[in-house]
C-alpha cells in the first residue's frame, strides 16, 4: 500500500427530514447566495424545504445553473456575489449545481486575471481560497457532496475540465433520500453509473496489497448493483433510494482512494465526448470503461479477475475466457438500468474520435494510472466492439 494523508471535513446530515436541521450549520449574519438549476426544486418541494429552513437570513437566489454547469453562466454570478458582498453559497441541486458553485466560491476570490485558469491551470496554480459553501443534494451521483472536486464546461471553446481543492469542500450536506423521489429514470440510472465507475476508477489498477479498500470498493459496486434497480422500479421505496444515495457519496468521498493507484482515463476521455457532443457524464462512462477493460486487460488482468469473480461471480475458464465475460458482464448492467454502451447508438460520427484523440495530443500527456494511454490507445477504446 502508498502512504496517504487523510481528511474529509464535510459534516453529512442523512435522512428524512434532515434539511429543516441544517439552519444551525448556516452562519447567522452572512449574505447567502442560495444556487439551483433549471428548477427542479420549485416541483418536488425541496425549496420550500430549504426556504422553511433558512427563514430570517439574509438570502439573494441564482438560478439557471445547467447540466455540465457553464463557465459562462457561473461567471454572472460571481459577478452578483462581488456586487452583493455574498460570503456564503449554499447549493441546492445535482451534481451540476454543487460543481457550478464550487467554481463561484473559488472565483469570488480569484486574483489572476481570467477565472477560466482555475480550471485551465489547474495544477500549476491550485486553488486556496474560496467562499464557505453548503450543500442539499438532490441527485446521488458525482460525490461532489463530500470531495472538493468540481468539473466547469466552457461553451466558448467546448472544453470540459475539473479542480480539484479543499478549500471547496462543502462545510455540511444534507442527504434526504425522500429528495430523489421526484428523479426521472434516466438521472437514477446516470447516478447508478455514475457512482459505479467512480468506484471502478479507483479500484480496477494494477494491485497493491490493499484487501480493505478493495473489499470497500467491491461492496459499494454490489450495493449498487443491488439497489440500483430497486430505485428504478420503485422510486419512492425510502430504503433503496437511501442506499443508493449513501453509495454514491461512499463512491468518491476519498475513502477508497487511500493508498492505492488510481485510474480516471475513462472520465478524461469522457469529458471529452460531453465537451463535443453534449452526451450525459454517465453515458459517455458507460462507452468508453468497457473499451479501457478490454485495451488493458494485461496491465489490470489481476483486478479484472479478482473483480469479475468477487462482483459477478464469474470464476470458470482461462482467464481471457474470464475477462471477456466479465466486460460483457458490466456491458450487460449498464443496459439494464437503460444506458447505451456504444458511440453508434448516440449518433457520434466516427470522424468525431480524431477530433478528440487530436485534443489528447495537443495536451501532449498521457492519461491513466500509469500515464500509458494517449492518442492511440483512446483511437482503439472509442472504436472497439466486444
Ligand atoms: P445534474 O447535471 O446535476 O442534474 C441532471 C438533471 O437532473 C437536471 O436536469 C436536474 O434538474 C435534474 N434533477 C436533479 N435533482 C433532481 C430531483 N431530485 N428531482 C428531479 N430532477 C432532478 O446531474 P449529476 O449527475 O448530479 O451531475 C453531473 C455533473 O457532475 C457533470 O457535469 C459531471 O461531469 C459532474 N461530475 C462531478 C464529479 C465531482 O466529483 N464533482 C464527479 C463526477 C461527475 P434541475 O437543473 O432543474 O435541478
Ligand atoms: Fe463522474
Amino acid at each position: 500500500m502508498y502512504n496517504f494523508v487523510f481528511k474529509n471535513p464535510v459534516k453529512i446530515l442523512f435522512g428524512k427530514g434532515e434539511i429543516a436541521n441544517m439552519r444551525q450549520e448556516l452562519p447567522e449574519k452572512a449574505k447567502i447566495m442560495l444556487t439551483y438549476g433549471g428548477g427542479s426544486i420549485f416541483k418536488n418541494g425541496v425549496y420550500d424545504q430549504v426556504k422553511a429552513a433558512t427563514e430570517g437570513l439574509n438570502l439573494i437566489e441564482f438560478g439557471g445553473i445547467e447540466p455540465n454547469p457553464k463557465f459562462e453562466t457561473l461567471m454572472k454570478a460571481v459577478d452578483i456575489c462581488k456586487a452583493e458582498k455574498v460570503d456564503y453559497l449554499l447549493s441546492v441541486g445535482g451534481g451540476s449545481v454543487l460543481d457550478g458553485t464550487k467554481f463561484i466560491a473559488a472565483a469570488v476570490l480569484f486574483e489572476g486575471n481570467d477565472p477560466w485558469d482555475i480550471l485551465a491551470k489547474s495544477s500549476s496554480c491550485p486553488v486556496t481560497k474560496a467562499l464557505p459553501i453548503g450543500a442539499v443534494l438532490t441527485l446521488p451521483a458525482t460525490g461532489s457532496e463530500m470531495n472538493g472536486n468540481a468539473v466547469i464546461s466552457k461553451i466558448e471553446t467546448n472544453e470540459k475540465l475539473a479542480f480539484g481543492s479543499p478549500a471547496v469542500m462543502p462545510q455540511f450536506s444534507v442527504l434526504d433520500p425522500e429528495v430523489i423521489f421526484s428523479l426521472p429514470e434516466r438521472q437514477v440510472a446516470n447516478g447508478v453509473v455514475d457512482a459505479f465507475v467512480h468506484v471502478m476508477e479507483q479500484y480496477l489498477t494494477f494491485p497493491v496489497n490493499s484487501p480493505l479498500q478493495d473489499r470497500f470498493a467491491e461492496s459499494i459496486l454490489k450495493t449498487l448493483v443491488e439497489e440500483g434497480p430497486k430505485v428504478l422500479a420503485n422510486r419512492t421505496d425510502y430504503e433503496a433510494a437511501a442506499n443508493f444515495m449513501w453509495s454514491a457519496t461512499m463512491a468518491l468521498n476519498g475513502m477508497i482512494a487511500v493508498g492505492v493507484p488510481q485510474d480516471w482515463a475513462t472520465h478524461m476521455i469522457g469529458h471529452e465526448l460531453t465537451a463535443f457532443h453534449g452526451i450525459d457524464h454517465a453515458q459517455t462512462l458507460a462507452i468508453v470503461l468497457p473499451g479501457i477493460m478490454h485495451i488493458r486487460r494485461k496491465e489490470k488482468e489481476a483486478k479484472l479477475l479478482q473483480y469479475g469473480e468477487r462482483v459477478w461471480g464469474i470464476a470458470e475458464g482461462t482467464p481471457d475466457e474470464r475477462i471477456d465475460k466479465t466486460i460483457r458482464a458490466t456491458i450487460r448492467f449498464f443496459e439494464s438500468v437503460g444506458i447505451k454502451t456504444t458511440l453508434p447508438e448516440y449518433g457520434v460520427p466516427g470522424e468525431s474520435i480524431t477530433k478528440i484523440t487530436n485534443r489528447f495530443a495537443e495536451r501532449g500527456f498521457k492519461i491513466g494510472e500509469k500515464a500509458d494511454i494517449g492518442p492511440e490507445e483512446i483511437k482503439l477504446i472509442l472504436e472497439n466492439r466486444l
